[in-house]
């Protein structure tokens, strides 16, 4: 069996996971990121969304600066240059960066191929975790039929799903099917006969009717509907079940046929429409929420609170995907944030893994917030550079009390 080895193992190439390698190869230490697809960005890229959410303040004026700077900062600038006519929207009373996936992809590939210290392993799983000799892990990776085991000093957990740290042991929440929140799975259709604003409140309308007639599964009374970037282009995003079903992509896009067959029926504009194009698969909103040494709650959110040992700050709504009366928001007070304590994305009891992005330590509620993308990227640029550190020094330097300085950026 082929041998690797590295300083900190990035599992995952989401935007949490993307983070946590170019903060860890920035620090200088030997970094090696796996990532199950050939794409990066994860659900970022994989689920056709439109919008970063997570990266700014909900005041009375228009935000200019991300609330969380370092890493995320610059992707966001990053992310203007390649598109400058993408500025900060509104929407209700939050705040979103308008974006491209394939503009994210070359954001990331252009800072990850800036960076020595980092080897990127696409289509390559982890498959297996086990304690190594000393204070290391030994990590089984499956590529392409061919199994490679991989020692390595600090592993971080950016799968999303937290599949590494359950496969080492580590405690975590699972909500039951029943109160999980939904997942999506959206579509492109392009072709629509004209722009017509009313249909953002007439695809919904529909969906339900359909519903209500057997024609669609429940769960897509909850379908969403936005515009595109051209005026005869739009998004619409299907509710299912947020459970790991074997045929699960291949029944959304049966769903998601039968939906625009049904469109085309039922309104003139989609008459002429054409899918062109489809989530790579169901992306699910809630996966496992790995223990660490702090549970983030919905009362912390609520309550704006600040932590000493804080590592990122947000101001998203606890947005509820709920199965049964969809999306519920409960809100951050106005013009305020809270903190993400470096405790959420330790795992307990154990010293050199860490989670960063959807998996980490939070509540079911407290989820709904800190999921977001723009939150994800902060915390995996923290987790990469508390895991450096621990490298270099051996501990996080929280006994120090110097915490708040070195993992801050404000
Ligand atoms: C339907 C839907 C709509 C959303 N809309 C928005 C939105 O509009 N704006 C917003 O900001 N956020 C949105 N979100 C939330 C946000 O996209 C995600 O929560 C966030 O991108 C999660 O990032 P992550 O890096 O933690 O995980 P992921 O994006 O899930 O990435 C995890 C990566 O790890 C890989 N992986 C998993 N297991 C392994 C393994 N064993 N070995 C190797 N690789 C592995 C996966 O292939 C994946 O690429 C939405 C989420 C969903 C589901």
């Amino acid at each position: 069996m082929k041998q690797l080895s590295c300083d900190l193992l990035v599992v995952g190439g989401g935007v949490a996971g993307v983070c946590a390698a170019i903060a860890a190869s920035r620090s200088g230490v030997r970094t090696i990121l796996v990532e199950r697809y050939g794409y990066l960005a994860g659900t970022g890229y994989a689920g056709m969304l439109q919008h970063i959410c997570g990266l700014y303040l909900n005041g009375e004026s228009f935000p200019v600066e991300t609330l969380n700077g370092g890493l995320t900062q610059e992707i966001v600038g990053l992310l203007k240059n390649k598109a400058p006519k993408k500025s900060v929207q509104q929407i209700g009373q939050v705040y979103v960066l308008p974006y491209c996936a394939g503009d994210l992809q070359n954001v990331f590939k252009d800072l990850l191929d800036a960076e020595n210290s980092l080897t990127i392993l696409r289509n390559t799983a982890a498959t297996a975790i086990v304690a190594g000799y000393g204070n290391t892990w030994n990590v089984t990776l499956e590529a392409s039929g061919e199994t490679r085991n991989i020692a390595a000093t600090m592993v971080v957990d950016c799968t999303g799903d937290g599949d590494v740290a359950a496969m080492a042991g580590a405690a975590f929440e699972l909500s039951p099917v029943d109160e999980r929140q939904l997942a999506g799975f959206s579509i492109r259709v392009s072709g629509l006969e004209s722009r017509d604003d009313s249909l953002a409140i007439k695809v919904p309308y529909y969906c339900t009717q359909a519903v209500e007639r057997n024609i669609l599964p429940a769960f897509m009374k909850f379908t969403t509907f936005s515009f595109g970037e051209s005026p005869d282009e739009c998004f619409i995003k299907m509710s299912r079940e947020g459970k790991n079903a074997p045929d699960r992509d291949e029944r959304a896009l049966a769903d998601a046929q039968a939906l625009f067959a049904y469109l085309g029926q039922v309104l003139p504009s989609f008459r002429q429409a054409v899918i062109t194009g489809t989530s790579q698969k169901v992306m699910d909103r809630e996966g496992r929420r790995i223990g660490g040494d702090y549970l983030l709650t919905e009362d912390d959110i609520l309550a704006a609170r600040k932590f000493p040992d804080a590592i990122a700050r947000n101001a998203w709504p606890i947005e509820l995907w709920d199965r049964a009366r969809g999306t519920l928001y409960k809100y951050v007070p106005r013009g305020e944030y809270y903190e993400i304590p470096f405790r959420c994305i330790t795992v307990k009891g154990m010293t050199n893994l860490l989670t960063a992005g959807r998996c980490i330590s939070v509540s079911h509620a407290a989820l709904g917030s800190t999921r977001v993308m723009g939150t994800c990227m902060a915390l995996g640029e923290q987790a990469g550079r508390a895991g450096a550190c621990f490298i270099r020094t051996g501990n996080f330097q929280f006994a120090a009390g110097d915490n708040h300085e070195y993992f801050r950026h404000n």
